[in-house]
């Protein structure tokens, strides 16, 4: 059976398995679903004189001097090494990797991957992917995975190897012939080992297309079901009076699209099938008040109502938001936490229960076992994103009947959307709140932090707020990006910024208090690792600086900018980095358009990088290529629709037992980053 632990295969061993653990490789069938994520293509390796800067290049080069290892920092090596052709010559640039000396011998031949620079009048390959060519002896196309620390190229591949010869046999058609031929597709057994190792780029895209093929019919057979069994929901309609109680209670006016959205979730939820909508709009557009109209319709019908928030600072922040909208038109809310006494949680459960209470914050607790809603009428999924397909499964059983929203900030490409959240009716928010001013964004080169710094002293003594993103980094890398921890120490020394600190590893209660005081601004700078990301509203900090800015991706930049510019004041962001040229901070600073910037994105790391969280890899990779061509999206969803067919009833029983057993599993869940 392929759900057998990879331990299993010859030479793994704790240490390995723990390795593969971090890759979410448990199974064998998660080995061999651990596809990957480029390719290259070993029939086609270019010249040294197809070699342009700033451009990826893949070739074969020999080493043409000793390698030499400098130690600029403790802890911290550079070796460099120069190797070419007979066309011309590079150096390579290996940080932290001094034993590659021994190897790198003069004369060795070596295949290189990376994008080369020009440095000091000289063309230059930093970190640069190598392979050995007797590594890769009977392929026609080197297949590269996402690794993890001690474990490399080859090993992996030859893991994935093993388990193919030792348990490829076992690997069953999920898909009947029928529609396999009908649809040209391989056999599930040959898809996975030509993805792996191809013979050329045809094949490997038809393999990956049956691969994307079965994903995809899996997940949409599981979400139509997912919906089919909703049941009926009791209709839940608000007076005009009361509607305008709402509206009035808000203290601005609402935009045309945050009209246009509670439009249409009036008349969800005014009808007896259960609402299932997708509320998409721009950081800072204004989507919770929205969400907010929805649990306020609910409750005012005499029902309950449930949010749930990917993080407890953001439910934390919900809970004071909903206190002061909802619970001001009379409503009674409890907020989860996961720091809550025995005493204290088993009182708000019972409440709960008894529908004391009428709305119930928390993260994912909400949905929770233990959790049981006398009425739940509806239920707001924020930043639906974090949560992924499965999440949304428990959230819309648990909450059977009830009108459900989810929240996305994601400005994804349409294909993706379909692929995603097609099973959703969609709102989107398209404008921003009035008097918005651009967020200014500029790159900050070191040699202009002290003037950055200065900048932020005046910002703070002026009354206004900053935030400083710090990346969140593994130990090994310390000695090369600045922790929140050292970055606090150093801002220690200018007191006028009255410095705060938020990282991942404190209590909640810690953060929560840290927040409390950011907001009363008593913190005149906060600095954290990504923890703000998600969906802070804090409108006075009006500057947002992020530390080694070219390790966060595009789409993540975007929302952490949108923590700013949220009053009326001119807000600004700062990308601090050494890599002034880099392209997506380049395209960050000039636009601020959410849509735009996903399609850079895209452009830029592959659709693969869009879908799935690291820890959730799965079916990222085997839905990512359905990206570039609907085509696919189409074919299946005509082949649902065959499904329907009394004569196929059996067939589609068993995919939709295979797709539940498959999404059940959270390791297998869809996530958008
Ligand atoms: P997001 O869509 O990113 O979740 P929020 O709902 O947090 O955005 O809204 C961002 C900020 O804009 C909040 O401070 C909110 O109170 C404010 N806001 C929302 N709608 C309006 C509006 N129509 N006019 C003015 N401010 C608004
Ligand atoms: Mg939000």
């Amino acid at each position: 059976m392929l759900d057998k632990p990879v331990s299993e295969l010859k030479g793994v061993g704790a240490a390995r398995q723990t390795q593969l653990n971090r890759l979410g490789i448990r199974t064998v069938e998660d080995l061999i679903s651990h596809l990957p994520r480029a390719y290259h293509d070993l029939t086609k390796l270019q010249s040294m004189e197809q070699m342009h800067t700033g451009e990826d290049w893949f070739g074969a080069l020999t080493v043409l001097s000793e390698a030499k290892v400098g130690y600029p920092r403790r802890n911290f090596s550079v070796l460099r090494v120069h190797a070419g052709d007979e066309n011309g010559r590079v150096q390579l640039v290996f940080y932290n990797q001094p034993y590659l000396k021994q190897a790198l011998t003069v004369g060795r031949r070596l295949y290189v991957f990376g994008r080369p620079e020009h440095i000091g009048g000289e063309v230059r390959l930093a970190s640069p992917m190598i392979e050995w060519p007797e590594n890769s002896e009977g392929l026609r196309m080197l297949p590269i995975y996402r690794t993890t620390t001690g474990l490399n190229q080859n090993t992996l591949r030859k893991l994935i190897k093993m388990a193919f010869e030792k348990f490829g046999g076992e690997i069953a058609d999920v898909l009947p012939r029928s529609i396999r031929e009908e649809n040209g597709l391989f056999a599930l057994r040959d898809a996975y080992e030509l993805a792996h190792f191809p013979t050329d780029a045809t094949v490997r895209d038809k393999a990956i297309e049956t691969l994307s093929f079965t994903e995809l019919l899996l997940l949409r057979l599981y979400l139509s079901e997912l919906h089919n069994g909703r049941g009926k929901a009791r209709p839940a309609c608000l007076g005009k009076a009361d509607k305008d109680a709402y509206i009035n209670s808000l203290g601005f006016t609402l935009t045309g699209a945050q009209n246009r959205a509670i439009e249409d979730i009036e008349r969800d939820m005014a009808s007896d099938r259960p609402m299932s909508r997708l509320l998409q709009g721009d950081v800072g557009s204004g989507k919770t008040v929205v969400a907010f109209f929805a649990l306020y319709n609910a409750i005012k019908n005499g029902r309950q109502a449930a949010l749930m928030a990917p993080t407890e600072l953001l439910a934390a922040q919900h809970a004071a938001g909903a206190e002061r909208i909802l619970g001001s038109l009379g409503a009674k809310i409890t907020l989860l936490r996961s720091g809550m006494k025995a005493a204290e949680k088993r009182e708000a459960l019972r409440a709960i229960r008894e529908q004391e209470t009428d709305l119930v914050i928390g993260t994912h607790a909400v949905i929770q076992q233990g959790v049981e809603f006398n009425d739940l009428g509806a239920v707001v999924a924020d930043e639906q994103h974090r949560f992924g397909v499965a999440q949304r499964a428990r959230l819309m059983e648990k909450g059977e009947g009830a009108h459900a929203i989810f929240l996305s900030a994601t400005p994804i490409p349409r294909t993706l959307s379909m692929i995603v959240y097609g099973d959703l009716d969609l709102s989107v928010i398209d404008e921003l709140p009035p008097n918005r001013k651009p967020v200014q964004t500029n790159i900050v080169p070191p040699h202009k932090r002290e003037q950055m710094l200065d900048y932020l002293e005046k910002t703070v003594q002026q009354g206004r707020q900053v935030f400083i993103v710090c990346p969140r980094i593994e130990e090994e890398e310390q000695t090369e990006v600045l922790t929140a921890e050292q970055a606090y120490d150093r801002l220690r020394q200018r007191p006028a910024l009255r410095a705060g600190l938020l990282h991942g590893r404190m209590k909640a209660a810690d953060k929560e208090a840290v927040m409390q005081a950011f907001l009363k601004n008593e913190i005149g700078v906060l600095i954290s690792t990504t923890v703000i990301e998600v969906g802070v509203d804090v409108p006075n900090a009006t500057v947002m600086v992020i530390e080694n800015a070219e390790r966060f991706g595009l789409a993540q930049l975007h929302q952490l900018r949108g923590r700013v510019g949220r009053g009326a004041e001119q807000s600004y962001c700062f990308l601090c980095t050494e890599d002034v040229q880099n392209i997506r901070l380049r395209a960050l600073c000039a636009t601020q358009n959410g849509f735009e910037i996903a399609q850079v994105d895209l452009e830029q790391r592959g659709p693969g990088a869009l879908l799935g969280q690291e820890q959730h890899g799965r079916a990222d990779v085997r839905l990512s290529s359905m990206l570039r061509d609907t085509r696919l999206l189409d074919q299946v969803l005509r082949v649902m629709d065959g499904l329907n067919a009394p004569e196929n009833e059996a067939v589609r029983n068993m995919l939709i037992k295979t797709a539940e057993k498959r999404y059940a599993d959270p390791l297998t869940d869809v996530v958008m980053n």
